[in-house]
């Protein structure tokens, strides 16, 4: 049968278990051999204990949880070739010959730089007697297929990346939490909500929050921000019946002139301007925390079996493929094309309107 190596890479999200879980147990039910990758990349480069067979039982009890158990690194031996040389070494000892990467953009485009040198890594092996010729005619190629672990529903081509929804949640039940507070002393609260260059989380919790205002990078307030801020609060007390105002800044959130907006910012606006009483939190890391939500469970598992499926379906002509969500259905897509429209999102961010960037991403 086939072996499988699985690793989880880059920032950690909650349903990675989920997609690993459904991995090992597919692969398992397939007839493969599954194997650990811990750590990431750097667990490929290091080898020894971070390579392990998986067992199927060593998935139990373990879809609800958060982050990752196989563990996530970022790696830079695996940026050179002479790591990725000792990675190659290390898989293609135990017949590793097909990989899933679950991880963000970067990850995936290390895995298909993989990829791309596999031939020549191997032949660099047996000319310096490392592995022997046999091996080299039976790994021969290596398949890989992505998968799209991220909080910030950054990566282009899916409409919801493993995650997010889980962060969402946490987001939601953080301001939840701090409304009781704000109502009851009628404070206003500015909250920092990750997303990298990413404004899907800020904007969907502002519209499940009840937010009065929500700066995203794709999508920077037109004129002065400050005073059309105080406007929209005078205005809407006239018709609104709130205590509160809550507002959410984006990570890389930005005015019309390509400035960061910050909290503190918008902090200082409101107490001077407006004359309020202006707290601001950083909900942070415990964005990325706790539990996976159904949701989460399901695209991680649905993805994990569809990886499974492509790597057994892929040839040594088949292009390198990326899962993802499309509506409700779970398709492959090029890996290459997803990664690089991601990539020009992130530089041309200034440049595109939101329509744009909406479309380029695929649903938002
Ligand atoms: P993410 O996958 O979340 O975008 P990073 O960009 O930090 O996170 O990438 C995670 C890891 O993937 C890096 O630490 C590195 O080991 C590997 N990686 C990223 N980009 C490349 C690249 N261009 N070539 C080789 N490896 C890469």
């Amino acid at each position: 049968g086939n072996v499988i190596g699985v690793f989880t890479s880059g920032g950690d999200a909650q349903g990675m278990n989920a997609a690993v879980r459904a991995i090992v147990r597919v692969g398992i039910f397939l007839g493969c051999k599954v194997y650990y990758i811990k750590e990431g990349y750097q667990g490929m480069v290091d080898g020894g204990d971070n390579i392990q067979l998986a067992t199927w039982e060593s998935t139990s009890s373990t879809i609800h949880m958060g982050g990752t158990l196989i563990g996530s690194a970022r790696c830079l031996d695996f940026r050179e070739r002479p790591g990725r040389l000792k990675a190659a070494k290390n898989l293609v000892e135990l017949g590793i010959t097909n990989l899933i990467a679950i991880g963000g953009d970067g990850s995936l485009t290390g895995a298909n730089l993989f990829r791309q040198e596999w031939p020549g890594l191997l032949r660099e092996l047996v000319d310096t007697n490392q592995i022997t010729m046999d091996r080299l005619t039976t790994c021969s190629h290596l398949n890989i297929v992505g998968l799209v672990g991220s909080i910030d529903n950054d990566f282009c081509g899916t409409d919801m990346t493993i995650g997010v929804d889980s962060a969402l949640h946490r987001i939601i039940e953080s301001v939840d939490e701090i409304m009781t507070t704000a109502v009851s002393h009628k404070r206003a609260f500015v909250l920092e909500i990750m997303g990298r260059m990413c404004g899907y989380l800020p904007l969907v919790a502002g519209i499940s929050s009840e937010a009065t205002m929500v700066f995203i990078p794709e999508d920077p307030p037109e004129g002065d921000w400050r005073q059309g801020l105080c406007d929209h609060i005078k205005e809407s007390s006239k018709t609104d019946a709130r205590r509160t105002h809550i507002v959410l800044v984006a990570e890389g959130a930005i005015d019309r002139f390509g400035n960061i907006i910050k909290c503190s910012d918008v902090q200082k606006v409101l107490t001077e301007r407006m004359n309020m009483d202006v707290r601001v939190t950083v909900l942070g890391h415990v964005q990325r925390g706790g539990r996976a939500s159904a949701f989460d469970r399901i695209i991680g598992t649905r993805m994990g079996t569809e990886a499974v499926l492509a790597l057994m379906d892929a040839g040594p002509e088949t292009p390198a493929c990326v899962i993802v969500l499309h509506g409700i259905d779970i398709v492959r897509t090029p890996l290459m094309k997803a990664v690089e429209t991601t990539k020009l999102v992130g530089q041309k961010m200034s440049e595109l309107n939101f329509d744009e960037v909406v479309n380029l991403r695929g649903r938002f």
